[in-house]
């Protein structure tokens, strides 16, 4: 199984070819330097679902920075570039996470670590995404 960090980039990796694939050639560079703000972790997230990015509000259309507020970035700076990456590498990962067995690898350490009752709820949630030889595996430990 990868490693949830090697996910986390190729979920980034995706996401960022998923972008790519939308936007004009005239913020092609812009998206450019958002990837990197990602990769950097500067991507501060708020509870109001704004981000924080070097100090400006961002979110999925506006953001305070003078590229954005005077028009230059024609409606995609770099930190709103950040935050669209953000979220849809964040949905990549899921994604990932789930083809990867990664929440059935959960579900199964739940079980075999024999945790409450309330867990287990989640757990058998988790065990949905699982197939195959897990749930071999599962049956196995709950016969
Ligand atoms: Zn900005």
């Amino acid at each position: 199984m990868k490693t949830q960090a090697t996910l986390k980039e190729e979920a980034i990796d995706r996401a960022y070819a998923q972008a790519l694939s939308k936007i004009d050639e005239q913020h092609r560079s812009r998206l450019e330097r958002g990837l990197a703000i990602l990769r950097n972790n500067e991507v501060v997230m708020r509870n109001n679902g704004a981000a924080d990015i070097h100090g400006y509000a961002v979110t999925g259309k506006t953001c305070t920075c003078p590229d954005f507020t005077y028009g230059k970035a024609a409606g995609l700076c770099k930190h709103i570039a950040a935050f669209g990456l953000f979220h849809r590498s964040r949905q990549q990962l899921q994604h990932l996470q789930r083809r990867e067995g990664y929440f059935c690898e959960m579900a199964l350490r739940q079980l075999a670590d024999n945790r409450t009752r309330y867990q287990f709820g989640q757990t058998y949630d988790a065990l949905d995404h699982c197939t195959g030889e897990a749930v071999s595996y599962y049956a196995a430990l709950t016969n």
